[in-house]
């Protein structure tokens, strides 16, 4: 198992890095995130260690920069903010676990393995297909890297679409998904929502569409090329 421990405090690196290699990790070692950002485009980790306070910036923005590539990879971020705003904020831009300063080595290591035990689809990642995209904690669309603006219906819609793509979704199941149960909804409301949702993707220019499968439901897929 290969790990990435990004730790600018040199002492520090140094005896979590033994313990890491004492319990069996091989581990390399970044001290800046310009470092980190650099050798995670090179090598496939099997978990990352990261701390927060870094020279260059916040740890946590490696973390973005991965899950919007679709890396899910287990990331345990270490730090000295125990602040209660601090360890959600963490966990919301795709952290799989915290341990706050100061921490027993043997503490790192069970939790790594925790996570390394676990299936990697855990995390929330940008959806994506072909030049779509959707931010599921940020609700943010995109087509081609440019912002499309959504209603909150419509993005709930798309999110759908999007974590079933190529696959058809039910239209009792979407219906089931967007709205409360005890809202009173009209039969064609689905349509109508599905045929804004189309306009805007076009009107964007994205080469994906929403396909109607009769009787069935609704797939998302990329347009074949003409
Ligand atoms: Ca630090």
């Amino acid at each position: 198992m290969r790990l990435l421990l990004l730790e600018d405090e040199g002492d520090l690196a140094t005896l979590v890095a033994n313990g890491l290699h004492q319990a069996g990790f091989s581990v390399d070692r970044a001290a800046t995130l310009a470092e980190a950002e650099e050798l995670t485009r090179h090598f496939r980790y099997d978990a990352m260690v990261l701390d927060r306070g870094l020279p260059d910036g916040d740890g946590l923005s490696l973390v973005r920069g991965l899950r919007r590539r679709q890396d899910t990879t287990p990331i345990l971020v270490l730090t000295a903010r125990d602040d209660l705003d601090d360890r959600i904020d963490g966990l919301n831009r795709g952290a799989d676990d915290y341990l706050v300063k100061p921490f027993a080595l043997s503490e790192v290591v069970a939790r790594l393995r925790a996570l390394l035990r676990r299936p990697h689809s855990a995390v929330d990642c940008v959806l994506s297909l072909g030049d779509l995209a959707f931010d599921p904690d940020t609700r943010q669309a995109e087509v081609d890297g440019k912002p499309i603006s959504l209603s909150v219906l419509e993005g709930n819609a798309l999110e759908i679409l999007l974590r079933r793509a190529g696959k058809v979704v039910r239209r009792t199941q979407m219906e089931q998904s967007l709205y409360d149960s005890g809202t009173v909804i009209g039969s064609n409301s689905l349509e109508v929502l599905i045929h804004r949702l189309r306009r805007k993707l076009d009107a964007a220019g994205s080469a994906c569409a929403i396909v109607t499968v009769r009787g069935l439901g609704y797939l998302l897929q990329p347009m074949p090329p003409l």
